[in-house]
Formats: C-alpha cells, structure tokens, sequence
C-alpha cells in the first residue's frame, strides 16, 4: 500500500524505507524485521505485537497453542531471522493447496479500487478454510503466485482478469456448499482476530466438545463414543465440500480424528485447520462455541 502511495520505484526501494532492507517484508504470509518497520513508520501501525496480531495471519495459527509459541515467533519476526516460522506455524504443513493462492474477493477489490485508488490483499481472505469473504459471502478467486523464496521484480496487487477462469476458485463450488463455507470462513476470521484474556484451558476445551457430542446420536450405550456412527455424522455434515481441493487435507484425513482426540484427551498436535472444522461440526460457529466454553468455565470458577 506504501509503495503506492508513495510512487515507490522500485520493490527493494519500497522494502529499504519501510523496514530499512531490501530483503525484508517479502515472505507473503511471515512478516520480518517489525521493530525496524516500526521504527521508520513512526509506529502507524501500532507496536510489532499490534501488527502481527491485526494485520497478518499469525493469530490464527497460534490461537490454541501455548502461549509461549506466540511469544517466541513475536520475537523472530521484530527481527530478522524468520526461518522455520511458517513450519512451526504449521503454514505449509499441510493443506499446500490453499497457501499455492493469494486470495482476493472481486467485492472488495471493487471497493478498494473505489476508496483508494488500488486493491489490496486481505488478511482474512489468506485464512485457511477460508474460500468466501466473510464480509460479502462472495466466493474467493484465487491467483497462483510462486512466493516461496522468490525475489519479486514487483509487487502483485489482486487486480487480476476477472474474466480468465484459470484465476477463478469459484468455479469449483456450487451454490449448495455456500452456506457451510461461509461459516468455516467466519470460524477462521473469529479464531484470528480473537483475543483469549487467559490462555486457553485445555481441561475445559475437551468438556466444552465433549459436553456438546453429548447431546448427539454418536453412542454406544451412554459412555463410549461410537466411531462409525462419529464418522457418518462428520461425513454427512461435510458431504458438500469433501470434495473441494483446499479442504480435503483438513476435511477428509483429520477431521474425525481430531474430534475423538479432543474428547478423548489423546495428546496429539492439533493443526490449526482442525479447529475449524471441528468448532463448524460441533456447534456451527464461534459464538456457539465460545458460549459453551465460557458457561463451562464459570461453572469451574463457582
Ligand atoms: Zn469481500
């Protein structure tokens, strides 16, 4: 945006006035050498933890996890040595597909175009499950962009042909899978841009699924969970969108798993993407959720 508005001639001009070197700020997802940028941008953006937690896709991906992990990437990207950031984040662990496309929504670019003069990338379009705008409902067109690694000549604004479908992730969704993902994508918006005051109690996050996979047909007797019966449920609720490249990783291979894992207590690294779709199978959205854990938590606190 910067580099627009200041006519910037070139991309390492751009990067050496904004985070005083040309190497820096052009990983698409990871930031880098924040406290410098904060420094010579006067901090327009706020404190490097203001900007990471508002203007990139880090919080998504930290969310659930320890504390500690958010800290210890904070520290990486005020600096320069990003390295294994988007590994420890689970960015490129999985669900390849999605992190291939920049995404855009033609609304937004629309309004972008009208307000500033030039379109921008979202940070909640960049969110994984996420293929609708959680602002518009439009569906989210996708541009290939090679970025890991690569030196760019320039920078790329979504202002692509509307008209090329080769750009367009649209044409693979039908209007009945809608509805499904644009919760999932209001999930990842929720789980990025929230703010957990204490760190999450995993005690009370397993109670708070497994209070609600209570109340389903999903047993054997009244204990023990019955996995085939899980697995038609999950199967069922995703039948619209198992087929949708970007979500099959998440969808296909994890989701069940995650779920038993969770109520189960089994100590397994859970992806980000995972909480997604478990939060959309369970309860539908982030408020559901969130009013099952908080209700659950002031039970505890009694
Ligand atoms: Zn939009």
């Amino acid at each position: 945006m910067y580099h627009v508005l200041s006519g910037g001639s070139s991309v390492f001009e751009t990067c050496k006035t904004l985070y005083g070197s040309s190497e820096a700020g052009r990983h698409f997802h990871i930031p880098s050498r924040l406290d410098r940028f904060c420094e010579l941008t006067r901090s327009v953006l706020g404190s490097p933890e203001e900007v990471v937690s508002t203007a990139t896709i880090i919080p998504f991906y930290t969310q659930f996890r320890h504390p500690r992990v958010a800290s210890e990437i904070l520290e990486k990207v005020r600096g320069a040595k990003i390295a294994g950031v988007a590994q420890t984040l689970g960015v490129y662990a999985i669900g390849q597909h999605s992190f291939l496309q920049h995404k855009a929504c033609v609304e937004c670019v629309r309004g972008d175009l009208n307000e500033f003069g030039f379109s921008y990338w979202h940070r909640a379009h960049q969110l994984p499950c996420t293929l609708v705008c959680h602002k518009h409902g439009t569906l989210l067109f996708g541009v290939a962009v090679e970025h890991r690694h690569s030196r760019r000549e320039s920078f790329i604004f979504p202002t692509v042909d509307f008209s090329d479908p080769a750009n367009l992730v649209e044409q693979r969704i039908r209007a009945n899978e809608h509805d499904l993902l644009s919760r999932m994508a209001e999930i990842s918006f929720e789980i990025a841009r929230f703010k957990q005051p204490l760190a999450w109690d995993h005690y009370w996050l397993k109670n708070t699924f497994l209070s609600m996979v209570r109340e389903r047909n999903v047993w054997f007797g009244s204990t023990m969970l019955d996995p085939k019966k899980l697995e038609l449920d999950f199967r069922h609720h995703f039948r619209e969108v198992l087929e949708i490249v970007e979500l099959a990783d998440a969808v296909q291979k994890r989701g069940i798993y995650t779920v038993w894992c969770l109520i189960e207590g089994v100590e397994r690294p859970v992806h980000p993407e995972d909480w997604v779709i478990a939060i959309e199978w369970i309860f539908g959205s982030w408020s559901a959720f969130m009013a099952r854990y908080n209700s659950l938590m002031s039970t505890k606190l009694q």
